[in-house]
């Protein structure tokens, strides 16, 4: 068989098993009201749960951001790269999470799986090193600690008393239980305050993956750490700017010997071009809506949005597990059946993302519904009701 005739028979068979996935152009600023392959379309599909990807102080921001700095950084930040938008980013973003950490100290990335690559390989460098991961973590995560040198165990979801045993057992030198704080997927919460007494026994550090909760949870919009009321010196905190902050990018937030380690020793961090000054720039015009009246004001709309779609819902057959977050999964079971659900909801002008193996488990394909203090009451009524009769059609 030649090369190409292999890889084409690789494609017919995701085709077969309905895991071919294919992207939609679309035409318009990121909003519930897209025009898509020139269909106007009422979209729950996004990350943007503030609604500020398209916001004009953003927009207006990013203009003036260019103009100060120019289009690209140029350099890694270790070369010529780090620029002072970047430097006062850190700043910001390490006042932000500092009230959860000891003596923090904030590293920016062009990406949240760059900066889950970069935490991993740098605390878990070493061959006596032993990473605890949650069995539902973002992919990013579960990549990272593939490249770590450190060995992996693997504890089931919320699974404190496995957890447990494991780090009882467990002699490693260094230990890292890793975990997303919103599970992307479910929209559920990780136990982070158990989570976190057992790593101060067991004398772990504990990474919170909180790009599903940086700007939408606690009162200021600092996420899952504020949420919960935690502080101690073992955090390692990962939010992403590109979902609820409306731009790009991501950081981590930890005591600043940890944020120095990275700086010295992770390659992702080292070996890639700093991302364009101006999104830095953007950024803290974004921190400052979602610290303030305005952040506090459209994540109290997400709720009363949140609350509006769970109350609605009438479903018999498919299974509605219990998320407080933006995060709503409708799951089905069969990928067939998911895509024909996702495409019954199209064709009514409703943009739902219906998830499939591998990013679900096998048998849990799904309709993943986000909301945003964008949609009005309006549009989740229009959701609820489409939904409600697909169900029983
Ligand atoms: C989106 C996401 C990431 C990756 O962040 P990007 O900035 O999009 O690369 C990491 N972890 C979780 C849980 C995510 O949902």
């Amino acid at each position: 068989m030649n090369m190409i005739a292999k890889l084409e028979q690789q494609l017919r068979e995701l085709d077969e098993r309905s895991l071919t996935r294919r992207r939609r152009v679309v035409d318009t600023p990121c909003a519930p009201r897209l025009v898509v392959e020139g269909r106007p379309l009422l979209a729950f599909c996004s990350n943007d749960y503030l609604g500020l990807a398209a916001h004009p102080a953003l927009v207006e921001a990013l203009r003036e951001g260019a103009s100060l700095y120019g289009a690209g950084s140029g350099a890694s930040h270790l070369i010529s790269g780090h620029t002072r938008a970047h430097e006062q980013l850190e700043e910001r973003l390490a006042a932000f999470a500092g009230p959860h950490l000891e003596n923090a100290r904030a590293l920016s990335f062009c990406t949240g799986y760059m900066a889950n690559l970069a935490i991993l390989t740098a605390l878990g460098a070493d061959a006596d090193a032993e990473i605890f991961s949650e069995q539902l973590n973002h992919a990013s995560l579960i990549d990272g600690a593939r490249l770590a040198r450190a060995r992996v165990s693997l504890y089931p979801h919320a699974g404190l008393a496995e957890l447990e045993a494991l780090l009882a057992a467990s002699t490693a030198a260094t230990k890292l239980v890793v975990t997303d704080s919103v599970f992307s997927m479910d929209g559920d919460l990780a136990p982070l305050p158990a989570l976190l007494a057992l790593c101060e026994q067991h004398g772990a550090w504990l990474v919170v993956d909180d790009a599903h909760g940086f700007g939408t949870l606690g009162a200021n919009g600092r996420g899952a750490l504020e949420h919960f009321n935690l502080r101690s010196p073992n955090l390692v905190y990962m939010g992403t700017l590109g979902k609820a902050a409306g731009i790009g990018g991501a950081f981590v937030a930890a005591h600043a010997s940890v944020i120095e380690l990275m700086i010295q020793r992770a390659r992702p961090y080292i070996y890639t071009t700093a991302a364009p000054p101006a999104l830095a720039h953007a950024l803290l015009a974004s921190l400052d809506i979602i610290g303030g009246a305005e952040g506090a004001a459209r994540r109290a709309h997400l709720n009363a949005v949140i609350a509006q779609f769970q109350q609605g819902l009438r479903l018999e057959r498919w299974q509605r597990p219990a998320s407080p977050t933006a995060i709503q999964p409708i799951i089905i079971g069969e990928n067939a059946e998911a895509l024909r659900a996702g495409a019954g909801l199209y064709g009514q002008g409703l943009w739902v993302a219906a998830i499939r193996p591998p990013t679900v488990p096998a048998g849990t394909a799904r309709l993943r519904v986000t909301l945003s203090a964008a949609h009005t009451h309006e549009d989740v009524a229009q959701l609820v009701a489409a939904l409600n009769l697909l169900e029983g059609s």
